[in-house]
């Protein structure tokens, strides 16, 4: 382990002054981090523990919504009555995430902000863009059945492991951020970027920049759901999952929202097959149509090209029941 400073600040204006010296990290529950400094993969000059500060909160909004404060345990969120009835996706995103132990621990933000579970970046002999910027990428030949289908390059195709992340992503959230000079808001489908030649670089923030909370728009009028396809029934992360919510009105869809986990760097938004069911029949021919066209950039390995095929079923199947429990009289 190397040495490094930590302060615990109990402000926000003083965590983010102290996170703008060079090499500095914030720490939250710590279930990434802390395996990330053991193993030498991050080497921080200074932990800002940011677990003293004021934002552990879920707030009503005005109008409607929740302000969800950063620090909020992802167990406390999953068992919020709030997000459970307004927000079914994300209360069962939650709870297919990790395990109980881990679920007290870490944070909204954490959980926004963890890495990726590709094997090669934990490996300090491996070669890995993201680990070691110009090294290449062992994955890409090697072991990449858990790896991503759809934004990735030939950099990198590690995907984003959160379950949590896919349904804020459907569900259009908006992640408020603390810089050093203001304070921002970037809507979730905007904070993470895709590899292109510079897989290190993950999200948008800036250095010092602070995520305080996520806000999430008044409930949608659809029925919601979230599916994780993994290889055992718990602590997996997902080969694929879903996040929907769909209404149908007169055989017609009148709401949709749909988005991908472990197929992407980053939670997938599927807008062109959402662009392709809204106003249109809610039938299964349509839900394979739609499907199948969010699914046709995707580009595959031998390992992992079975997930288009499952990825398109586990999006029709869900439609197919979401449709059957939505349609309005
Ligand atoms: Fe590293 Fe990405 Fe390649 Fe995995 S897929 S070895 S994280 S560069």
């Amino acid at each position: 382990m190397r040495p490094f400073a930590y302060v615990r600040p109990l402000d926000v204006g003083d965590a983010v002054r102290a996170a703008t010296a060079t090499g500095a990290k914030y720490l939250g529950g710590g279930t990434n981090l802390v395996d990330l400094i053991r193993e030498g993969i991050e080497r921080p000059e200074t932990v800002v523990d940011v677990t003293g500060l004021p934002l552990d909160t879920v707030d009503d909004l005005p109008g409607g919504g929740l302000r969800i404060g950063a620090l909020v345990r992802n167990s406390t969120l999953a068992a919020d009555r709030r997000v459970g009835t307004g927000y079914r996706m994300l209360s069962q995103a939650l709870l297919s995430g990790a395990s109980a132990q881990l679920r007290n621990m870490a944070t909204v933000g954490g959980n926004l902000l963890q890495r990726t579970r590709c094997p090669y970046f934990y490996d300090a002999a491996s070669a890995c863009n993201k680990r070691e910027p110009g090294r290449g990428c062992d994955a890409l030949d090697g072991f990449h059945r858990g790896g991503a289908i759809l934004g990735v390059s030939d950099s990198c195709i590690a995907t984003h492991p959160s379950d949590m992340c896919v349904a804020l992503a459907a569900l259009d959230a908006v992640v408020e951020v603390r810089g050093p000079d203001a304070t921002r808001r970037v809507p979730v489908t905007d904070l993470h970027r895709l590899p292109g030649s510079t897989p290190h670089v993950e999200t948008v923030l800036a250095p010092g920049e602070l995520i305080t909370a996520v806000e999430l728009p008044p409930p949608v009028a659809a029925n919601s759901r979230y599916r994780k396809v993994r290889d055992r029934a718990s602590y997996a992360f997902a080969l694929v999952s879903v996040a929907a919510a769909l209404q149908v009105r007169d055989g017609t869809v009148t709401q949709i929202r749909l988005a991908l986990g472990g197929v992407a760097p980053k939670p997938w938004r599927c807008r062109e097959a959402e662009r392709l069911l809204a106003g249109g029949p809610a039938d299964e021919t349509a839900f394979h149509h739609a499907a199948e066209a969010e699914l046709s950039a995707a580009t595959v390995r031998t390992g992992n090209a079975f997930k288009v095929a499952l990825a398109t079923s586990t999006i029709v199947a869900m439609l197919r029941e979401l449709s059957q429990e939505a349609t309005l009289p």
